[in-house]
């Protein structure tokens, strides 16, 4: 039943993210004007904008010009509704099924919009970097390193305090170390082009305000190497694809999904595989 409820919910979020996915890029009100069809601008009646349903009902066409609707929305608001239900099972209700759906939400706008048109708005991350701190207040992010960090100190750090350094320390880390990969990526292939945009470092900076440093190298890992297998293989199948422009934003808005839902998992079996988690 609860499962429905947080469906529904997602189906409409999904919808606003759809308008968020258009508009941010382009530097638009995401309130104002009312949704129309991109194809023959006219208004979109109130029965034709319930999510899913009215996509399915009018099989992806617009009602007034019959020109066809990207599947993108449909799609979004699916991807949204089950991410979210996803969330809950991994949360259940508690203040981290707020944290995590806000989290999701923002990631799912930046997967989209860096692979429409390799933006990754800073509305969005900026906004996202200030919520990950303000949320480390209220809910304890991982904060092993710091807390280690004071620990050999001899520092007696209080949970909160701990918690907010956790936060901005996976940041600096995600934000940074994102930033040297790039350039050492810019330098290796001989200064010739730009693989990483400040885009995908911000949206780095902003997964490392919620993740903390663990999760946030997780992110890292997975993404890259998620990007280079797809982008390796791509090119080794089609030359045409060498000069093909990747959104790794992509990959890493992906990879760090699944390390806000699942990461902990895995990373706790890596620490007790490599004898690390004591
Ligand atoms: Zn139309």
């Amino acid at each position: 039943m609860l499962y429905a409820v947080v469906a529904a919910f997602g189906l409409v979020f999904g919808s606003f993210l759809n308008v968020c996915i258009v508009r941010l890029p382009r530097k638009e009100s995401i309130l104002t004007p009312r949704s129309h069809c991109p194809l023959c601008n006219h208004p979109i009646r109130w029965f034709d904008n319930i999510p899913l349903v009215s996509y399915l009902l009018l099989r992806g066409r617009c009602r007034d010009c019959h020109g066809r609707i990207s599947p993108r929305y449909a799609i979004v608001e699916a991807l949204t509704a089950l991410l979210l239900m996803a969330t809950f099972h991994r949360f259940g209700l508690s203040p981290e099924l707020i944290k995590y759906c806000v989290l999701v939400m923002m990631l799912i706008v930046l997967v989209f919009t860096d692979l429409r048109e390799r933006r990754i708005p800073h509305a969005v991350t900026v906004f996202g970097i200030s919520l990950g701190v303000v949320f480390s207040f209220f809910i304890t992010v991982d904060n092993r390193p710091v807390g280690w960090v004071a620990d050999r100190m001899g520092l007696f750090l209080p949970g909160t305090a701990l918690s907010v350094l956790g936060a901005i320390t996976g940041a600096l880390l995600g934000g940074g170390l994102f930033y040297a990969v790039g350039e050492a990526f810019y330098i290796l292939g001989g200064r010739q082009k730009e693989y990483l945009g400040f885009g995908d470092v911000m949206l780095m900076l902003m997964v490392g305000s919620f993740l903390g440093v663990p999760l946030t190298m997780l992110t890292i890992l997975l993404g890259s190497l998620a990007g280079s297998v797809v982008a390796l293989s791509m090119t080794l199948a089609a030359p045409r694809f060498r000069d093909y422009h990747w959104p790794y934003g992509t990959f890493l808005g992906i990879a760090a999904i699944y390390a806000a839902l699942d990461g902990p998992r895995l990373l706790e079996a890596y620490l007790r595989w490599s004898g690390l988690g004591g």
